[in-house]
C-alpha cells in the first residue's frame, strides 16, 4: 500500500522518489523517536520532508493515507465527531492495598474452581485511554474512551504521534481485516514539565498531571498545535478484531502487537504464583521513578482469554483485571528562602527554595507556592521544616508546615508591595487571588511576553529564544511587539554570537510569522485567560481581529467555551490605548489578522452551514471518515444519532434504524447522490 498504482500522468521517477522518501522518513523517525540514535541532522530530515511535501503537492495522487506528511494533518477539525465503540471501553477496578490484591486472587480462584491462573503485571501509564482502529493494516480511526460507549474521533490529532504506526508491519501472519487496539496516550516526564512551564508563563493554570495534559492536548482543534506537543502512545490490549487467528491469551496478544510494529507497554511480567507477583508490584513502587514517563500503578490481568470469558464483567468493569495504585510520596525538608518571579502578564509568583531532598526518584530543590494567600493559609515561614509532595507525581508542592519543629527563628514572609523587576507598585487582581505588576513597560514582563509571542505554540519564530530576546531588549532594539517587525539583518547581526547568516535566518523567521493567522496571533498576545484553544475558538468565531475588537462583553460571553470572565479579560485588553496602538502597528507592518485556517474558508457560505448531518448505511463514494470531513468542509456538523435537532440524514444502502428515526421525526432524508449535489461533489 505504499506504492500507488501508477496514477496517470505522473513520471515514474516521481512515483519512485515519493516511495523512497516515505520509507526514508519513516526509518529516520523510528531511529530518532524509538531508538534515540538519529543518523541525520534535524535539518537534513526537514529537507527530506519538504521534498516529499512538494512532490505530493505537485501530484496529489502520490499522497497516500500512510504518508508521513499526513501525520501532521493540515486540516483542523471543527469540534469532534462522536463515534460508538464496537466493544465498550469499560473502566477498571482500583485498589491501593496489597491485601485487596490477595482477595482479588482468591475470588478469581474460587470462580474458576481452583484452576491454575496466570497473570500479567503491566505498568499503568498515567495517560489517557485510547482506541486505535486499523482496517487492513491501515490506521483509520482513533477514539477517546468518552463515556465508555462512545468516544470522540481524534484521528487527526493521533496522526501527529510519531511512534504510532500509520500502517501495520507485514509479518509472517496475515494482516487482520479489522483490528482495534487499546492503549494509553501519554507525555514523557520532561515533555510534561516543559508544557507546564510554558502554561505557567502564559498565565494559564498548569496541568495537574500528565493524564490531564494528554487529555487537554487531544482536545485541541489544530493538529499542528497538537504536533508541537510530543504525545506518545503505548498499547496493551486488543479491543476487537476480524480475521485474527492464533491469539488465545494476553502474552500472545502483546507479542502479536509488537510484531505488527505497535509500541507495546514495556516491563510486562507473567506470574503463576501470587507472592512473587506482589513482590514485583512492590518493587516497582520505587523503580518506576527511573522511567522516562509517569507510572502510577500496576495492572494485574488474567492471561488466558477463555478464563476471562468465564469470569465475565460486572456492570462497569471486567472481573479479570485490577489496577494497584501507588500512593503519592512525601518528604520533609527545610524551606531556605522565598523568591518572587514576574510572569508575562505581570503575575507575581512566589517560589520556595528548599534544602535539596530526594522525592519520587528526583532531587527536589524548588516548589511552587502559588500565591500570597496560600503562604498565609499554610502559615509558611522562611526557615520552616515543610512536607513536600509531588502533585500528580510531578510538580512539587508544599503540603504542610511542621510547626512542632519551629525554634522561633523562622521569619514570616511579607509579600513585596513593589515589582521585583521594575520597582513599580503592584496591585491585586479584582476579586482575584494573584498580585500583579501593572506596569506595561516592566522589563520582566516585556521579555516574557516577547518570548511567549515567539513560542512555537504562538507565532512560532524560529531562533528567537530567551538569550536573543534579552539582547534585543537590553540594546533597546525591541521594546514592544511591533519593533520585532522593524528589525533589519544589519541590526541583528551586531548582537553577540550572531553572524550575518543567523541574523538572516532570524529575520526570515520573523517575516514568516506574519502569516500565522489570527488564532496564533491571539495566542501570542498573551491576553489573560486566552490560551491556545481559546484563541482558536475566538478566531474561528469572529474571523478577523477587526470583528473581535468590535464585539462587546455580552457578544464575547455568548461564544461557546468563552464565558463572562474571559469576555471581560478580552475587552479590558483591547480597551487599553497602548495595546490598541500595538495591534494597529502590527497590522500596518503586515501581520495577518484574519483567520486563515481551512475551516474559515467554508464558514460563511458552506452549503451545510450550521446543519447537523447524520449518515447511515453503506455509501458508494465515501468512507465514514471522508464524508464526515466533507460535511465539515461544507460548514455542517456530523453527528452519530438522529434527533429533533438533526437537519439532514444521508441514507445509503442497507440503512437501518436511523432512517426510521428520521422518518418518524420528519427529518429531511437525502440519498448519497443528492448529498453529492448539495455539497457540489462531481
Ligand atoms: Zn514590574
Amino acid at each position: 500500500m505504499t506504492t500507488p498504482a501508477s496514477p496517470a500522468g505522473i513520471p515514474d521517477e516521481s512515483i519512485q522518489r515519493a516511495a523512497f522518501l516515505r520509507q526514508e522518513i519513516d526509518r529516520h523517525n523510528e531511529l530518532y523517536y524509538a531508538q534515540a540514535r538519529p543518523e541525520i541532522s534535524d535539518r537534513q530530515f526537514d529537507q527530506l520532508f519538504a521534498e516529499l511535501t512538494e512532490l505530493e503537492q505537485k501530484h496529489p495522487a502520490l499522497q497516500t493515507l500512510d504518508s508521513p506528511t499526513q501525520r501532521v494533518g493540515g486540516r483542523p477539525m471543527e469540534g469532534f465527531v462522536t463515534v460508538p465503540h464496537r466493544v465498550p471501553m469499560l473502566s477498571m477496578d482500583n485498589t491501593y492495598s496489597l491485601d485487596e490484591l490477595r482477595a482479588f486472587d482468591q475470588r478469581l480462584r474460587k470462580l474458576l474452581d481452583e484452576e491454575p491462573i496466570r497473570y500479567t503485571v503491566e505498568p499503568k501509564i498515567d495517560g489517557v485511554s485510547i482506541s486505535l482502529i486499523y482496517e487492513r493494516g491501515l490506521f483509520v480511526r482513533g477514539l477517546t474512551r468518552g463515556d465508555g460507549r462512545e468516544g470522540d474521533d481524534v484521528t487527526q490529532n493521533l496522526r501527529t504521534i510519531k511512534t504510532l504506526p500509520l500502517t501495520l508491519k507485514m509479518g509472517s501472519r496475515p494482516i487482520p481485516e479489522i483490528l482495534e487496539v487499546r492503549g494509553e496516550i501519554y507525555f514523557a516526564k520532561k515533555d510534561f514539565a516543559a508544557i507546564n512551564e510554558a502554561r505557567d508563563e502564559e498565565g494559564e493554570a498548569t496541568f495537574a498531571n500528565p493524564r490531564n495534559a494528554a487529555a487537554g492536548t487531544l482536545k485541541m482543534l489544530d493538529p499542528k498545535l497538537v504536533a508541537s506537543r510530543p504525545l506518545r502512545v503505548f498499547v496493551y490490549a486488543i479491543g476487537y478484531d476480524e480475521g485474527l487467528d492464533g491469539v488465545a491469551d494476553q502474552v500472545q496478544a502483546l507479542a502479536m502487537l509488537r510484531d505488527l510494529g505497535l509500541p507495546v507497554v514495556p516491563n510486562v511480567q507473567v506470574f503463576d504464583q501470587l507472592d512473587p507477583l506482589l513482590h514485583y508490584v512492590e518493587q516497582w513502587a520505587s523503580q518506576r521513578h527511573e522511567l522516562a514517563y509517569e507510572v502510577d500503578g500496576m495492572v494485574i490481568k488474567v492471561v488466558d482469554f477463555a478464563q476471562r470469558e468465564q469470569l465475565g464483567t460486572t456492570s462497569k468493569s471486567p472481573r479479570w483485571q485490577v489496577a494497584y495504585k501507588y500512593a503519592a510520596e512525601q518528604a520533609i525538608t527545610r524551606l531556605l528562602s522565598i523568591d518572587v518571579q514576574v510572569g508575562k502578564t505581570g503575575k507575581l509568583t512566589p517560589v520556595a527554595h528548599l534544602e535539596p531532598v530526594h522525592l519520587s526518584g528526583t532531587t527536589v530543590s524548588r516548589a511552587s507556592l502559588h500565591n500570597d494567600e496560600e503562604i498565609a493559609r499554610k502559615d509558611i515561614r522562611v526557615g520552616d521544616w515543610v512536607v513536600v509532595e509531588k502533585a500528580g507525581e510531578i510538580i512539587p508542592q508544599v503540603v504542610e508546615v511542621k510547626t512542632e519543629k519551629r525554634t522561633g527563628e523562622e521569619l514570616p514572609f511579607s509579600f513585596p508591595t513593589h515589582c521585583p523587576a521594575c520597582g513599580e507598585k503592584v496591585e491585586r487582581d479584582e476579586g482575584g487571588i494573584y498580585i500583579r505588576c501593572v506596569n506595561l513597560d516592566c522589563p520582566a514582563q516585556i521579555q516574557n511576553r516577547l518570548e511567549f509571542f515567539a513560542h512555537r505554540s504562538a507565532m512560532d519564530i524560529e531562533g528567537m529564544g530567551p538569550a536573543i530576546i534579552k539582547q534585543l531588549y537590553e540594546t533597546g532594539l525591541v521594546r514592544h511587539l511591533p519593533d520585532l517587525y522593524r528589525l533589519t539583518i544589519e541590526q541583528v547581526a551586531l548582537l553577540e554570537r550572531m553572524g550575518k547568516k543567523s541574523a538572516t535566518n532570524l529575520i526570515k523567521g520573523i517575516e514568516a510569522s506574519k502569516t500565522r493567522g489570527l488564532a496564533r496571533l491571539l495566542a501570542g498576545l498573551g491576553i489573560r485567560h486566552v490560551g491556545t484553544r481559546g484563541a482558536e475558538i475566538l478566531a474561528q468565531h469572529f474571523g478577523s481581529m477587526e470583528k473581535l475588537m468590535e464585539a462587546n462583553v455580552d457578544q464575547l460571553a455568548e461564544v461557546p467555551e468563552v464565558g463572562p470572565v474571559v469576555a471581560e479579560s478580552i475587552t479590558r485588553y483591547f480597551n487599553h490605548p497602548v495595546r490598541r496602538k500595538i495591534i494597529d502597528d502590527l497590522l500596518s507592518l503586515g501581520v495577518s489578522m484574519v483567520d486563515t485556517s481551512p475551516r474559515a474558508i467554508v464558514r460563511d457560505d458552506g452549503p451545510l452551514l450550521g446543519q447537523t448531518v447524520v449518515v447511515t448505511g453503506k455509501l458508494a463514494h465515501y468512507t465514514r471518515e471522508s464524508i464526515h470531513q466533507r460535511i465539515k468542509q461544507a460548514g455542517g456538523k456530523p453527528s452519530s444519532s438522529v434527533s429533533k435537532k438533526t437537519h439532514l440524514v444521508v441514507v445509503g444502502d442497507d440503512a437501518g434504524s436511523k432512517r426510521d428515526d428520521a422518518l418518524r421525526l420528519g427529518v429531511r432524508i437525502v440519498t448519497e447522490e443528492e448529498f453529492r449535489q448539495i455539497v457540489g461533489d462531481p
